[in-house]
């Protein structure tokens, strides 16, 4: 039974700022809940626009079981040195997805629309106002007892009610081309190099009938901009796989926000999830697990207490969000860019390759470093 007022078509028990990852999932499990919800994006359908890589760990599958039809397992990782060595990461039992992002977010779509939820694409949020326990959204004409901001990186909803905003990013950069052979589908392909991508890496990634290629920045020390250069990262890489034979199917770029939780998540009757609450892990710069986990999460905490006086949202999120506390200061270490031959000296070495383990492999599997199967190769001629 839905709980808000049946003859009111404005009136929503739940609005939903971005029908993204952690959006989608919210409204779902809202709707499911039995809440009547509504989401709202800028864009105008699902799918359009898409700004990640879209690469999930195997637990943002146990979290959210996307159909695998629109996934390609990738068992490994293969880890470049800014000489081009490189050596081969795995985990037992562990994989990564390469994903058909649009497609997963027409199929999210699909699902929260199943379960109940209003879809309003092509409806920007502006600006709000709180009176009398009721959001009331300006401009949308909707009115909500609960308002849900999964609205990314830069949120509008923490901006108009004063909540805390992501202040540090890396700056994505990525453009897809059509499938190649010459990309080895069996691995990430990972580049470090802290010349082209200081603080974070460059990618290869053999995804869904096409090929993914791009590098992050972070902003350099005391907040220098930095900007990824991915011309000359692809100079650098790209007599290995020839890519500029492919045509190029899309090309995009974003702000990740790598500086952990934001602070204040919530006021009374509203509260941020997914990215717009910071919820990306600082060292990977992932952030759809979480934006799965705890888009559901918070979905579930709202229904419980509008429906059933459960504990306030804003509370139980705040408890129960991850802190990246070391995480977040393992990538401002990261961000200092050490040289690339002080890399070069050290990429391979039992503690870097450990470290390199437990960056992409974490608990996942069994004993981490001896389920390790190394090899360190030079660069083929090519
Ligand atoms: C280049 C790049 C590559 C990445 N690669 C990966 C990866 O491989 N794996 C991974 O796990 N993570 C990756 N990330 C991070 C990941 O994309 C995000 O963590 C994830 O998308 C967060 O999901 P979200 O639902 O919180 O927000 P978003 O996906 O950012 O969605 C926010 C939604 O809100 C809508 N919106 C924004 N403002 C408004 C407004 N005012 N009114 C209405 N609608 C609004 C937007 O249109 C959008 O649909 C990458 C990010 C970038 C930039």
């Amino acid at each position: 039974m839905r709980t808000a007022h049946k003859n009111d078509p404005c009136l929503y028990d739940l609005v939903v700022v971005g029908a993204s990852f952690a959006g989608l999932v919210a409204a779902r499990a809202a709707a499911h809940r039995g809440l009547r919800v509504a989401v709202m994006d800028a864009k105008r359908e699902p799918g359009a626009r898409v700004r990640t890589t879209g690469i999930l760990v195997k637990e943002a599958v146990e979290e959210c079981d996307i159909p695998a039809s629109l996934t390609r397992k990738i068992p490994g990782v293969r880890l470049y040195a800014p000489n081009h060595v490189y050596t081969d990461l795995f985990a037992p039992g562990y994989y990564f997805l390469a994903t058909d992002t649009p497609a997963i977010m027409r199929w999210l779509a699909r699902e929260a629309q199943r379960a109940g939820a209003d879809l309003l694409f092509g409806t920007r949020f502006e600006d709000a106002t709180l009176a009398d326990d009721m959001v009331r959204i300006h401009g949308a004409d909707l009115k909500a007892r609960y308002l849900l901001g999964a609205d990314g990186a830069k949120s509008r909803v923490a901006q108009v009610f004063n909540l805390g905003r992501n202040t540090e990013f890396l700056i994505g950069m990525e453009t897809e081309y059509e499938e190649s052979p010459t990309v080895d589908p069996d691995f990430l392909h990972c580049f470090v190099d802290t010349d082209l991508a200081p603080g974070y890496l460059g990618w290869v990634v053999p995804g869904v009938g096409l090929t993914q290629a791009g590098l992050a920045v972070s902003h350099g020390p005391f907040g220098a901009r930095r900007k990824p250069n991915f011309e000359a990262f692809m100079r650098r890489i790209d007599h290995r796989f020839a890519l500029w034979n492919c045509e190029v199917k899309a090309k995009r770029s974003g702000p990740i926000p790598c500086g952990g939780l934001v602070s204040p998540l919530s006021t009374r009757r509203v509260l941020l999830t997914g990215d717009a609450a910071g919820l990306v892990s600082p060292l990977t710069a992932g952030g759809i697990r979480l934006a799965f986990q705890f888009g559901r999460r918070a979905g579930a905490a709202i229904s419980e207490y509008l429906q059933d006086g459960g504990a306030d949202p804003g509370v139980l999120m705040a408890r129960e969000y991850p802190g990246f506390g070391l995480k977040t200061w393992m990538r401002r270490a990261w961000s200092a860019a050490p040289p690339n031959a002080l890399l070069n000296a050290t990429l391979f070495t039992p503690p870097m390759r450990a470290l390199a383990q437990w960056i992409y492999f974490q608990k996942r599997g069994g004993g981490v470093t001896s389920a390790t199967h190394d090899r360190i190769a030079k660069t083929p001629a090519t």
